[in-house]
């Protein structure tokens, strides 16, 4: 089995994500159009396949054009990654002086959240203070390894206001009263205050003071950008010209995207590819299906299209997507195909289908992706009818109709009478449902005894016991406290 049971980067990269889709947030409140640049900076679905995507910022302006790189910390810190041998992998690699690097604050007790603070700084000022960043240890043994480069700043532990700002010989000294009526004064030597007497802060999730002489100005600037695509430019830079141009529909520069598809990096040829298909242009779309069936070196270029085609998400690539769930050659593509169909209402078919998926990680992928699906009552009937047959694909449709939020009880209650398999596997996702709401259904009433009085049995514990429901959590976590 191919999956990644690691709960700790499965928590690193969900708080990646979170704080991105709050920075996103927080950028459009200032005026921004924002879109993603680096896709799937937004996801936090663990795949092994990696992509080597270009280093680029996370973000997008598609109005003033201006990129945004977030970066989300438990503990908050103008701190970036960064290997100082290995020219793709510095610290601003990739990196235009007016990009921004945005730093978040990340509670992770009782549950991950991210504050909404913005502390913004522009990349040219990050470079022009760099020589006075700390360079950190390597974080590994091997060669060119990864090092943490941190900006001194000062983050106030408490929220508060500046009551006093004095500059003089030996630096500035800064003082603040915190909300609880503590005074406090901070020499920040060397370090510039973004903020004057009066200003209140935010404690943990606010960068008070810093090396870095000001803060980013993040307003948006308005329409004021053009994307062009220049042939000669940077893979970079033309990955950034094909987003923006991605979502101008009319604006005539469908041949300017169509000449990217014959460039020499693969990166550029499937996003060329991904504003054509967003356009319904066939050399898009098969282009993208080409790349579905990437193997060995290609595969990760077959999991990008899929990502692309649910991006782009119209009938025609839904369609693609279909059909890559059943043919890709790579699992882990087909398994991407079926990811991006999630929440599709063609997606239970499919679904069905890749249940017996030779490979068990795209079955699974088939199950969670089906079962999560939102039943209509066209697909409450497409499940009950393949609870008959094949035993994997009828425990995904048992799965779909247990998860339901309010399938046709009717249907679901008619199906539990028949005899056999079928009537088992409609019985058990009875039996996982809300039994009040199963009882209140119309069908209930006519429901014969014996079925009545079986699920009652079912419901007993759930319905009786007091350990039923997160207790049982807190039963398993003492459980594995036996040592
Ligand atoms: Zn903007």
């Amino acid at each position: 089995m191919a999956f990644k049971d690691d709960a700790s980067f499965l928590h690193f990269v969900t708080m990646g994500a979170l704080g991105t889709r709050v920075g996103w947030a927080g950028l459009e409140q200032a005026g921004h159009r924002i879109v993603e640049l680096e896709r799937y900076c937004c996801s936090n679905k663990i795949w092994a396949t990696k992509v080597k995507r270009l280093r680029l910022p996370d973000l997008l302006c598609l109005r003033c054009g201006r990129r945004f790189e977030v970066r989300t910390k438990t503990s908050l810190e103008i701190k970036m990654s960064h290997s100082p041998t290995n020219p793709d992998r510095v610290w601003d690699a990739g990196m235009r002086d007016n990009d921004v690097a945005v730093f978040l604050r990340c509670r992770d007790e009782p549950k991950l959240a991210v504050a909404n603070t913005l502390n913004c700084f522009e990349v040219s000022q990050l470079r022009a203070t760099q020589p006075l960043a700390r360079l950190g240890p390597p974080k590994s043994a091997s060669e060119g390894a990864e090092r943490d480069l941190t900006w001194p700043s000062w983050v106030p532990s408490a929220s508060g206001r500046i009551t006093a700002i004095e500059a003089n010989g030996a630096g500035t000294r800064l003082t603040v009263s915190y909300a609880n009526g503590r005074q406090y004064t901070y020499r920040a030597n060397g370090k510039h205050v973004y903020g004057q007497v009066g200003t209140t802060f935010v404690g943990e999730e606010q960068i008070l003071a810093s090396v870095v002489p000001s803060q980013a100005d993040v307003r948006c600037a308005g329409d004021t950008w053009t994307p062009i695509i220049s042939a000669e430019a940077s893979p970079a830079e033309i990955f950034t010209a094909l987003k923006g141009l991605t979502y101008r529909l009319a604006d005539g520069s469908t041949d300017q995207i169509r000449a990217m598809l014959d460039h020499a990096d693969p990166r550029i040829r499937l996003e060329a590819a991904a504003a054509l298909a967003r356009r319904d242009e066939a050399a898009g779309l098969a282009a993208l299906s080409d790349a579905l069936n990437g193997t060995g070196d290609s595969t990760p270029w077959a999991l990008e299209a899929a990502f692309i085609l649910a991006e782009v998400h119209t009938p025609n690539a839904i369609a693609s997507l279909q059909v890559g769930a059943r043919s890709a050659p790579h699992p882990e593509a087909r398994s991407a195909c079926l990811w991006g169909l999630r929440g599709d209402t063609a997606s239970l078919a499919t679904s069905l289908q890749a249940a017996t998926d030779a490979d068990e990680s795209v079955a699974i992928h088939a199950a969670i992706v089906g079962a999560t699906q939102i039943l209509n009552g066209e697909s409450t009937t497409l499940a009950i009818a393949h609870l008959e047959g094949d035993p994997k694909r009828a425990a995904v449709a048992m799965e779909a109709l247990a998860r339901a939020q309010s399938p046709s009880y009717d249907l679901v209650l008619a199906a539990a009478s028949a005899a056999g398999a079928a009537g088992n596997w409609a019985f058990t996702a009875l039996s996982r449902m809300n039994p009040d709401a199963v009882r209140q259904s119309a069908a209930w009433h006519d429901a014969p005894a014996a079925m009545k009085d079986g699920l009652t049995r079912a419901w007993f514990s759930r319905e009786s016991s007091w350990l039923d429901g997160d207790n049982q959590h807190a039963l398993d976590v003492l459980a594995r406290q036996h040592l």
